[in-house]
């Protein structure tokens, strides 16, 4: 399976991260969406993301050694640029960009955003993937 996932995240509480290249950002507590694609092997992709073990790589990588995945949403597409469509809906809908993040290889200012509240976290067109 190709195409693009979104990843929900919880964050328990305040905290300084370093993220690889990008140094070290305070993250606040709470809710945080995570856009990232897949162009072969969603499924493994996901897995490695739900792994707690693993060499750093990405930057959503450093995060995840500190917070949790509570849920993961993906659309089968075979285009990469669903992907930037994503993160800019998750803006439009109210989420705040940690810029810099996820997006080395686009024009994106951040693939990860943080969010007041769930209600405000929309997407349209993505399905629920049982963890
Ligand atoms: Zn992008």
């Amino acid at each position: 399976m190709k195409g693009v996932y979104i990843l929900r995240i919880f964050l328990d509480r305040d905290k300084r991260i370093r993220i690889g290249s990008l140094d070290t950002i305070d993250f606040k507590k709470g809710l945080y969406a995570y856009v990232g694609s897949a162009m072969g092997g969603l499924e493994q992709r996901i897995g490695r993301h739900l792994r707690k073990n693993k060499k750093m790589h990405w930057h959503i990588d450093y995060l995840l050694g500190k917070a949790e995945i509570i849920k993961v949403l993906v659309r089968e597409t075979n285009s990469k640029s669903e992907e930037c469509t994503a993160a800019a809906e998750l803006k439009k809908s109210g989420g705040a960009p940690v810029y810099g993040f996820g997006c080395s290889d686009c024009k994106c200012k951040s693939h990860l955003f943080y969010f007041k509240s769930l209600s405000m976290m929309k997407i349209d067109n993505y399905r629920l993937l049982k963890l």
